[in-house]
């Protein structure tokens, strides 16, 4: 059985748990497109590529040794023999990765990629800005996810186990969005694509909604 659910969202919409989870009580496999945008960012640093250089970008993005597991309960993204699991999620990291996202040739390699992965798979959930749009828009299910700045900057600071004041991390959010909505727009769901807001949602009803689009 081929199925295919698209999933897009802004940063802090609570997205990939979402996705995790749904993936997981499907037993579908999982795929989180931002990881491999991170991961890129942390190969392209880790090398010395200046970002600003869209042809050293798109070199360094090409050679790329890139391993992401499509496992929901065991994420694990590698770069040649470095786990960056835990390293692609740094400030230092996010700050930069939208540098990558709009680089268009690293863009283009990385959606081929993602291709590829949900082609292997089959059955997936695939999670990112562009699935519903670019990388996969003839899934079988495809979902914008939402939720409110509000809800957003909320589960953030939980996510973060409020190490981080208020102001920073809206700056941080907001940031991102900023850079990103260059990349893609949020504000009307594409043609065909369902809108799910979990702004008053709990986490499991945000799931439970999701599945139940699934099996409609
Ligand atoms: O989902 P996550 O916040 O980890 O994504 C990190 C970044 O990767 C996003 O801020 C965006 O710049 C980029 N991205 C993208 N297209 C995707 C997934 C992520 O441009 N499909």
């Amino acid at each position: 059985q081929r199925l295919i659910i698209a999933v897009d969202g802004p940063s802090g919409s609570g997205k990939s748990s979402v996705c995790r989870a749904v993936a997981g009580q499907l037993g579908a496999a999982y795929l989180d497109t931002g990881a491999m945008y991170r991961a890129a960012t942390w190969y392209c640093l880790a090398q010395g590529v200046d970002l600003d250089d869209e042809q050293a970008v798109a070199v360094a993005v090409e050679e790329l040794p890139l391993k992401i597991s499509t496992d929901p309960e065991h994420q694990v993204v590698m770069v040649g023999s470095t786990d960056v699991t835990g390293a692609i999620r740094e400030t230092r990291i996010s700050e930069r990765v939208s540098e990558i996202a709009t680089n268009r040739p690293a863009r283009a390699l990385l959606i081929s990629a993602q291709r590829r992965l949900i082609d292997e798979s089959g059955y997936i959930v695939a999670e990112g800005r562009d699935i519903t749009t670019v990388v996969a828009p003839d899934a079988q299910v495809r979902v914008l996810l939402t939720a409110s700045a509000e809800a957003r900057l909320r589960r953030r600071g939980l996510q973060l186990g409020g190490t981080e004041t208020a102001e920073a991390l809206k700056r941080q959010v907001i940031d991102r969005d900023t850079r990103d909505s260059t990349a893609s727009n949020f504000t009307e769901a594409a043609d065909g694509v369902a809108v799910l807001d979990s702004s008053d949602l709990t986490f499991q009803e945000t799931v439970d909604t999701l599945i139940q689009r699934v099996h409609q």
